[in-house]
């Protein structure tokens, strides 16, 4: 069953969901050549307590940050550190924010500096999948439909849709019933109402969409071919004719 929010409750999601949002324009500003992932990481976190809310990340099943920090070949999961954002690359920066008992979850991926047509190509398009996943959102959809219309979008440009790593539902935990996969079929799945909250988010590799867990920190997953990978990712409520985003 996925849980249907009460409008009080999608009033509180709303909310949270307004600081994500906030938050990750304001460190777009910040990404440039020469940052560490550290000090974006301490930004994004004044960013959110300065807003009264929690970062949902910090300490999530041990997680030792406020954000994830994915640089290139990184898919998601990468953990700030001394490492300095190099012109050329992609990060993904993954954000959550919790407030009056409530989550909110997004992320952007950015270039950092001149990037190559290549790797634009790939945030653009991952950016485009979630839009068209959200294009299919509404009250009677089958989750499936949604999922398809994200691997159909990618798979058409030649990239690779990650297994292992799907969106889910949100709220009053970070991640609720149910998965929420970037690959499925259409008409299948369970049936979307209004009042769900899902956090949609393509994962998309230029290459293989086979990825690897580091085994030294347990956390940092990247693309197995090392070739670069996007994410893109909002919170949304179902609606009875189409999908409310929460997190631009
Ligand atoms: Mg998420």
């Amino acid at each position: 069953m996925i849980a249907v929010k009460t409008e009080e409750e999608q009033e509180k999601m709303r909310a949270a969901g307004k600081i994500v949002g906030e938050t990750l324009r304001e460190i777009e500003k910040f990404i440039k050549p020469g940052i560490s992932t550290m000090e974006l990481n301490s930004i994004i976190e004044s960013c959110i307590r300065d807003r009264g809310a929690i970062p949902s990340f910090k300490n999530y099943h041990g997680f030792p940050a406020a954000a994830c920090i994915s640089i290139d070949e990184v898919v998601v999961h990468g953990i700030p550190s001394l490492r300095v954002l190099k012109e050329g690359e992609i990060v993904s920066v993954d954000v959550g924010a919790l407030i009056d008992g409530f989550h909110g979850d997004a992320a952007r991926t950015f270039p950092v500096g001149k990037v190559s047509e290549q790797k634009l190509k790939l945030i653009e398009v991952t950016r485009e999948c979630f839009f068209k996943g959200i294009e299919r959102v509404k009250e009677g959809a089958r989750l499936g439909d949604v999922s398809s219309a994200i691997q159909k979008h990618a798979e058409s440009h030649g990239y690779g849709v990650v297994r292992e790593m799907v969106g889910h539902g949100i709220g009053r935990k970070l991640h609720e019933p149910p998965d929420v996969p970037n690959y499925g079929v259409e008409g299948s799945g369970p049936v979307l109402k209004a009042g769900n909250c899902l956090a949609i988010e393509p994962m998309i590799n230029m290459g293989t969409p086979r990825v690897s867990i580091d085994p030294n920190d347990g956390w940092t997953c990247r693309t197995r071919d090392l070739m670069p990978s996007a994410h893109y990712e909002n919170t949304v409520i179902v609606g009875a004719d189409g999908a409310e985003i929460l997190t631009l």
